[in-house]
């Protein structure tokens, strides 16, 4: 399991949710048009779920049907 970035951080990207990882596992450039968690290193700790201002992590598992894609767009910024 892993926790996922969806579609409210695009043009958002305040990093709320990167000050309080304890693993270090939330990503993204400045050219990036959200930020990304690394489902290899995620914990599943809620922390980040809590800090983000506007909803945008969820557990994969509870993703809302229309956002199911940003699992897999998750996982592929770490594969490249
Ligand atoms: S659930 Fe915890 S470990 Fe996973 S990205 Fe959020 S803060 Fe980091
Ligand atoms: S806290 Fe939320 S809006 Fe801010 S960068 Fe993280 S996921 Fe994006």
């Amino acid at each position: 399991m892993t926790h996922v970035i969806a579609q409210p951080c695009i043009s958002v990207k305040d990093k709320a949710c990167v000050d309080v990882c304890p693993v270090d596992c939330i990503h993204g450039k400045d050219a990036d048009p959200q930020l990304f968690i690394n489902p290899n290193d995620c914990i599943d700790c809620t922390l980040c779920v809590d800090a983000c201002p506007v909803s945008a992590i969820f557990a994969e598992e509870d993703l809302p049907a229309e956002w199911k894609a940003f699992a897999q767009t998750n996982r592929a910024y770490f594969q490249s």
